[in-house]
């Protein structure tokens, strides 16, 4: 028997529980993983809570990601004993995933576990953090850099933003950190952020253009937000669009394409290729602050992640919430 976080949906309606749960129960493919740590990513509390139709078979185990040990393994590529870390691939949406103490996935999802890294401090990045890492990678592939002026950070005071905002300003970009948070001022500024400003300034309805100001971008709200945040980027500038906490419309105009060249660059991290996904962590492994990281982090056990789910949707947490799953 293992504990897993259980989502069900029944004509008793939609509810998720600590659950003991016996292993004939996982789901059958090649390798199967003794978790350490996962997380709580803004998609984990959307499937604990129901809000968002993202737990696509049930009964759901919720978790996007997670570290730990290879228990057996018939993949070419594991062994038991091997660290190893997932993200995405659906694990948590329509495969059993990682807020539990066991999973069985398959061994092409899995990457090893960075030499860099701890289980827990892999997972402090997670999902939120890989993601941040390819949308840096996103702005440079679209020719972004540090001399090309200022970036914004949007949602910044949560997962993908406090992580983005830290590796963004180690690279040596002028960061400015969009946050409804002001009590985070001093937390934004020691990521590295270089000035912070109100996000009720990009969250209604607004003009076409806007001044122009951002070199680039990595928005995480969608919505107004991103609508605005595009129509005062500078001419030729890149902005990379990951998130939707804000909303999921996108009320803009093509005006700053048109008009001013800007690229919008789609963030997915779910399906990402693997040599771009072993990329993002070897480049987190080299440029994340492991002081920066710790910073980041607060730690729950398995079934507080229930409870904390709703904070986190209203916008309550501040960056990465790690989930020790064996306490
Ligand atoms: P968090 O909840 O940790 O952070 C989201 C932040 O957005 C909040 O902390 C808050 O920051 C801001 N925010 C919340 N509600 C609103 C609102 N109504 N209007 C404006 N800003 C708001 O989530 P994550 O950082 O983990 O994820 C951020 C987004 O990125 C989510 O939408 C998530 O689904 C998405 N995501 C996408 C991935 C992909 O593959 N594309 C992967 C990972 C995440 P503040 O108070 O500082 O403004």
């Amino acid at each position: 028997m293992f504990k897993a976080i259980m989502i069900t949906k029944d004509d008793a309606g939609y509810r998720a529980e600590l659950q003991e749960v016996d292993e004939a129960r996982l789901p059958e493919s090649d390798v199967t993983v003794r978790v350490a740590y996962s997380t709580l990513n803004y998609k984990d509390a959307l499937a604990i809570t129901g809000k968002s139709p993202v737990v696509r078979s049930f009964p759901m185990v919720p978790g996007i990601d997670f570290a730990g040990t290879v228990e057996t393994s018939s993949h070419p590529g594991f062994k038991a004993g091997d660290a190893v870390v997932l993200n995405g691939w659906g694990v948590g949406e329509v495969h059993w995933g990682g807020l539990a103490q066991k999973v069985r996935v398959k061994g092409d999802w899995l990457i090893p576990l960075p030499a860099a890294f701890t289980p827990r401090q892999a997972m402090a990045i997670g999902t939120a953090g890989y993601t941040a890492m390819l949308c840096v990678m996103a702005l440079e592939r679209h020719g972004l850099k540090p001399d090309m002026g200022e970036i914004l950070v949007t949602g910044a005071s949560g997962g993908v933003g406090s992580v983005a905002v830290a590796l963004l300003a180690a690279r040596g970009y002028r960061v400015v950190a969009s946050t409804g948070k002001a009590q985070e001022a001093d937390y934004l500024k020691s990521l590295g952020a270089a000035e912070i400003v109100d996000r009720a300034q990009f969250s209604g309805p607004g003009k076409p253009l806007a001044k122009e100001r951002w070199a680039g971008a990595v928005d995480t709200v969608g919505s107004h937000t991103l609508a605005n945040v595009c129509a005062g980027t500078k001419y030729r500038g890149v902005v990379a669009a990951c998130g939707l906490a804000q909303g999921m419309d996108f009320p803009a105009t093509v005006a700053p394409f048109i008009l001013r060249g800007v690229t919008l660059a789609g963030v997915d991290s779910v399906y990402c290729p693997k040599p771009e996904r072993l990329e993002a962590w070897q480049r987190l492994a080299r440029e994340l602050d492991p002081a920066r990281l710790d910073a980041i982090t607060a730690e729950i056990a398995l079934g507080e992640a229930i409870a904390k789910a709703p904070d986190l949707l209203a916008g309550k947490v501040r960056g990465r919430i790690v989930v020790d799953v064996n306490r």
